[in-house]
């Protein structure tokens, strides 16, 4: 039997190594274009804050340890996938067998259509080589414009700031983390990134980059700006152009069903490029985060194994740190329809905690500068437990969650 897998990220090592484990007693191929050892692209802010060095990021530490479980690790980009003879076609012009296929490629950057952005001087956060430039390119001082101010510009602020540079954040919307926190939770990070001297332009966009004698941008606010470099952070898509004419479904990602398996039997899909099943909504929905990646890798590998696994749905969470200021958001922090929801607000103190209820559940959470206990507020919304009259209390006092989740998740008596 052979197991192919696409992508050497956490999704496909996770499925690999558990494949391994299973001892299913056939060839594991784990395919990755990129040059270096898998590798977390969450601990890139770590690297850039010079807290860890590249090896740090590595998933797994011991360089023997993909071949010591069996594991053949193969530098090579998938182009294609030919369903009925069950054949990926590679880049270096090879092609691979499979019996089992798992595709877990993950998500790119994107880069908007703005002139002279694809030029020198400018940057994605998303590789460990996107990363060298980065780290090459600034030194105290330099003038970084930062484009976007979603998840990974917030996450990367840190690194940048602790090097010296002079960070200016555009976003082209209204506000800070729009697709993860509430429009209270992004006024107090950008008030908050103020303090720490980083500019974030809100409904400001770049028109035009030049390159004569150095980095030129013109802003739609009439500024000129002389960047050192440009970080480009305005979001993410998933990597599942080589399947095209392969006839496995897609919609916003790779659709899969509740084993992780794509409409084609023996074809499954992981991680960033999986729209799987969602805890909150029961759809489908692509959580581009860790340890979904990671989870969705083992049910992915028990099934590719002949061991029936079932996913129980990936809850929603951000857990974010914007130079120091903790946010958190999980599952339906926007609200449930027809749901009721619980507010407290202390701007003095960078505190505020938005809990969201469907009758006496909670469903949903966004938090800013609590970092105490916040494991409670999802260990409710993951269990659905019921709150009875806990739910009048956190109504009156959210703050009061880790109590409502003693109270209601003990034996009574
Ligand atoms: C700066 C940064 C910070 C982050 N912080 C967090 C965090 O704090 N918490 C969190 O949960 N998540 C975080 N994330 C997101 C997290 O890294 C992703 O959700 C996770 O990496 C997804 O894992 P994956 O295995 O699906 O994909 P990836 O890690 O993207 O791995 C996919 C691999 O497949 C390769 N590939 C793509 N196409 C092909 C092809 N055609 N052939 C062969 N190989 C291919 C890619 O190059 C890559 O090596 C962060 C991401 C970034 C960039």
């Amino acid at each position: 039997m052979k197991h192919v897998i696409l992508g050497a990220g956490p999704g496909g090592v996770i499925a690999a190594e558990t494949l391994s484990k299973q001892g299913h007693g056939g060839a594991i191929t784990l395919v990755g274009d990129e040059p270096e050892p898998p590798y977390s692209r969450m601990a890139i802010p770590y690297l850039l804050s010079d807290i860890i060095d590249e090896s740090g990021t590595y998933l797994r530490k011991n360089p023997d340890h993909y071949e010591k479980l069996g594991i053949d690790r193969l530098q090579a980009r998938a182009s294609g996938i030919d369903t009925k003879k069950g054949r990926v076609a590679l880049d270096n012009g090879k092609e691979l067998p499979y019996d089992r296929l798992l595709i877990a490629t993950g998500s790119s950057a994107t880069t908007p259509p703005i002139e002279g952005l694809d030029g020198p001087g400018v940057h994605h956060c998303w590789t460990l080589e996107d990363t060298r430039h980065i780290l090459k390119s600034i030194e105290p001082g330099s003038e970084v414009l930062l484009m976007g101010a979603g998840f990974v510009a917030c996450i990367i602020l840190n690194g940048l700031v602790k090097r010296g540079a002079k960070v200016t954040a555009i976003v082209r919307g209204p506000r800070m983390v729009r697709s993860m926190m509430t429009e209270t939770a992004g006024g107090m990070i950008k008030r908050w990134c103020g303090e720490k001297g980083i500019r974030v332009l809100t409904e400001t966009n770049a028109t035009r980059v030049t390159h004569d004698g150095g980095l030129k941008v013109d802003l739609d606010n009439s500024e000129t700006m002389n960047p050192a470099l440009i970080i480009v952070a305005v979001g993410v898509k998933p990597n599942m152009d080589f399947i095209d004419g392969s006839g496995i479904e897609t919609d916003y990602g790779i659709l899969v069903d509740n084993h992780m398996q794509t409409n084609i039997e023996g074809i499954f899909a992981t991680g960033d490029v999986a729209q799987g099943l969602d805890f909150s909504s029961g759809g489908r929905s692509v959580h581009a985060i860790q340890p979904t990646a990671s989870e969705h890798g083992r049910i992915a590998a028990l099934n590719m194994a002949g061991v029936p696994a079932t996913y129980k749905g990936s809850l929603l969470m951000n857990v974010l740190d914007t130079v120091g200021l903790i946010a958190t958001s999980f599952g339906q922090w926007q609200g449930a329809k027809g749901g009721d929801h619980a507010e407290a607000v202390d701007e003095d103190h960078y505190k505020y905690l938005r809990l969201e209820f469907e009758e006496d559940r909670l469903v949903g959470a966004c938090s800013v500068g609590i970092t105490q206990h916040v494991g409670a507020v999802r260990g409710l919304i993951q269990s659905r437990t019921r709150l009875g009259h806990w739910k009048k209390r956190l109504v009156q006092d959210p703050t009061r969650f880790m109590e409502a989740y003693l109270g209601s998740t003990q034996p009574v008596g």
